[in-house]
């Protein structure tokens, strides 16, 4: 398990790749994807390969964190993929995806004696940077543990929730609260800055009391100072309650539909921007 690949290096992929350099794991990425990225790494003495089916060729581990099931479908489906690892090797999948996605692509693995760990990740670009993530893992405790020297460099809290799928249910679980708890915090704002009450001593108050959320503690700051610059994209936190929508379309989720409704409404202004510019629809200007 020395030998991992990692695919997806963006906002996430990309500091969760440099803790694995860090942590003594030979690192091997490829292009022509994330160009940056991929040159960043080769600085810091990740190995580089042109073309994907080379990189997999010399992997043990392989990591995804791509944006959403299309491109989990694209790369781990594709033949140079599926095709390229070898029988015992082991897939790491850290995408926020559906579960059926992820569902799909361990009975492809399965087939060809890969091991597969259901794994997405909660903590934001500051957790992947410091490494203190968040792993809701689905699989065998088999599988976990063979993976977990790998979670260990990224992540501080690593939790076995289910089978394969499970992950992804309980980060789309995560998400859908995030996606609201955004919201409530924008509006919270809006009414705070109207009567004229200090944010820090806002935080500190409901902090300790029965109103807090982790959005209020932590992302109030920008918000006030309309600072939506990534984090955690717009575009990315609709496809999570999109996701969220899909699991749960037979029950009855008033505020995870209206907040949907929301995110899509203004998906044209702020797609690319933090999910937090959402609070430009409520906050005064
Ligand atoms: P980004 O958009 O920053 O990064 C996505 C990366 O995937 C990019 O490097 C992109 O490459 C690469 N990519 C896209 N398509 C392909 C492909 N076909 N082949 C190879 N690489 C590809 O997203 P994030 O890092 O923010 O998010 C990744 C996942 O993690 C998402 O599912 C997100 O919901 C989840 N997540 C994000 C968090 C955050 O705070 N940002 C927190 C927790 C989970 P290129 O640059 O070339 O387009």
């Amino acid at each position: 398990t020395k030998r991992v690949g990692f695919i997806g290096l963006g906002a996430m992929g990309l500091p969760m790749a440099r803790n694995l350099l860090r942590n003594g794991f030979e690192l091997h990425v490829a292009g022509p994807r994330s160009p940056g990225s991929v040159e960043a790494l080769k600085k810091e003495g990740a190995y580089t390969h042109a073309f994907l089916s080379d990189m997999i060729s010399h992997c043990d581990v392989l990591i995804t964190i791509l944006p959403e099931d299309r491109e989990i479908k694209e790369v781990l489906l594709s033949p140079a993929v599926l095709g390229g690892l070898r029988s015992g090797s082991l897939l790491i999948e850290m995408t926020s995806g559906s579960p059926e996605m992820m569902k799909r692509v361990h009975a492809a693995y399965q087939e060809k004696q890969i091991l597969v760990l259901d794994a997405p990740v909660s903590g934001g670009t500051a957790g992947a940077e410091k490494g203190t993530l968040t792993v809701m893992a689905g699989g065998t405790s088999e599988v976990l543990e063979r993976a977990r020297p790998v979670l260990e460099a990224m992540a501080q809290n690593i939790f076995l929730v289910g089978s394969v799928g499970a992950g992804k249910a309980i980060k789309a679980i995560n998400q859908m609260l995030a996606g609201i708890h955004m919201i409530a915090a924008a509006e919270a704002l809006a009414l705070a800055e109207k009567l004229d009450i200090d944010i820090e001593m806002l935080k500190e108050v409901i902090g300790k009391s029965s109103g807090a959320s982790w959005m209020l503690l932590n992302k109030s700051n920008s918000i006030s100072t309309r600072d939506f610059s990534l984090g955690f994209k717009h575009r990315l936190m609709k496809k999570d309650m999109q996701i969220a929508a899909a699991e749960g379309a037979d029950l009855t989720l008033p505020l995870a539909t209206l907040a949907l409704q929301l995110y899509k409404m203004s998906e044209r202004d702020c797609g690319e921007q933090d999910f937090s510019a959402i609070s430009k629809f409520i906050l005064a200007e």
